[in-house]
């Protein structure tokens, strides 16, 4: 057993005696974790708004750049994007909005930047489409929230999901700033009387795994599609639109870099201090 998960099963077990909520339990667990963190990393970005005093970069850092009008203005466009993520990633549709699984979603401007000003705002930004996924934060709250590694940031800057690893405890929910995480609470791989899948619309993509009930899932920025050359499929949904840009923002020679030094663009929630890889141009 490693020391993290020895020492998530501890404060768990001492809460269970206590009689202490969950959420204390997670509490300690991200106390702990900041104390041996401190001197250089993420506990002590949180005391600002996060983006100033930020390090130089290392490593490949992939992120994405959505341009909002693009988006809002091609009809029909958030729609097939998220339908691309989620036949290639057999997301289920439970039918119901409490049930929800998230990869790729669709939100408006207060809900999207709530520490943004929305004092007199331009009209316009009403009638906006916020495209939503996980953020594949450089300093991921998630994975420092995960008690078994099931979530763990690869080379590339890709925050990834085990679902093996996964022991549904949803401390990384908790400590998602952007609700850009989702848990099974049904089973997904429910079927009906003759054998169908009952929360899959359309045939299975062999080639990714269904998950299971109690398991937490998220975007994992197309990783497998990645390894072999090929785009993010909602990238590779958006055409030659440009509406999204997907590309190493630590390589100042990607088209991403060029795309973020010719707009100003705009990260959700920067308070948060998790440094965030994918950007808006509004
Ligand atoms: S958006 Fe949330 S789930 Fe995604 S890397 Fe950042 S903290 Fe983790
Ligand atoms: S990058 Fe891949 S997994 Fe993430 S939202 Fe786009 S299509 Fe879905």
């Amino acid at each position: 057993m490693d020391v993290k998960r020895r020492k998530f099963l501890k404060i768990a077990g001492l809460s269970a005696v206590a009689g202490v909520a969950a959420p204390s339990a997670f509490n300690m667990l991200l106390k702990g974790d900041a104390v041996a963190s401190s001197g250089g990393g993420h506990a002590e970005k949180t005391e600002n708004t996060g983006h100033a005093a930020k390090a130089e970069p290392k490593g490949i850092q992939y992120g994405l750049v959505i341009d909002v009008k693009k988006i809002t203005h091609t009809k029909g466009l958030a729609e097939k994007c998220i339908d691309a993520c989620h036949t290639e990633h057999n997301v289920p549709d439970f039918g119901n909005p409490k049930d929800e699984i998230k990869w790729l979603w669709v939100d408006d401007y207060e809900h999207s930047f709530p520490e943004h000003s929305h004092h007199q705002k331009n009209d316009a930004l009403h009638e906006m489409q916020f495209m939503l996924l996980c953020n594949h934060c450089e300093k991921p709250s998630c994975v420092r929230a995960c008690p078994t590694k099931a979530t763990f940031k690869n080379k590339d800057g890709i925050v990834m999901m085990d679902y093996h690893r996964c022991i549904g405890c949803r401390f990384c929910m908790a400590a998602c700033p952007y609700g850009a995480r989702s848990f099974n609470w049904r089973n997904p791989r429910e079927q009906y009387a003759n054998g169908n899948f009952k929360f899959y619309k359309k045939p299975l993509n062999p080639e990714f795994p269904t998950r299971m009930r109690g398991v937490v899932e998220k975007c994992n920025f197309c990783a497998k599609r990645l390894s072999k050359g090929m785009m993010p499929s909602c990238v590779e949904a958006c055409g030659n639109t440009g509406a999204m840009v997907f590309g190493d923002i630590n390589d100042p020679k990607s088209e991403i870099s060029k795309v973020l030094r010719e707009n100003y663009t705009i990260q959700r929630k920067p308070a948060s201090g998790t440094y965030p890889s994918v950007f808006y141009i509004i």
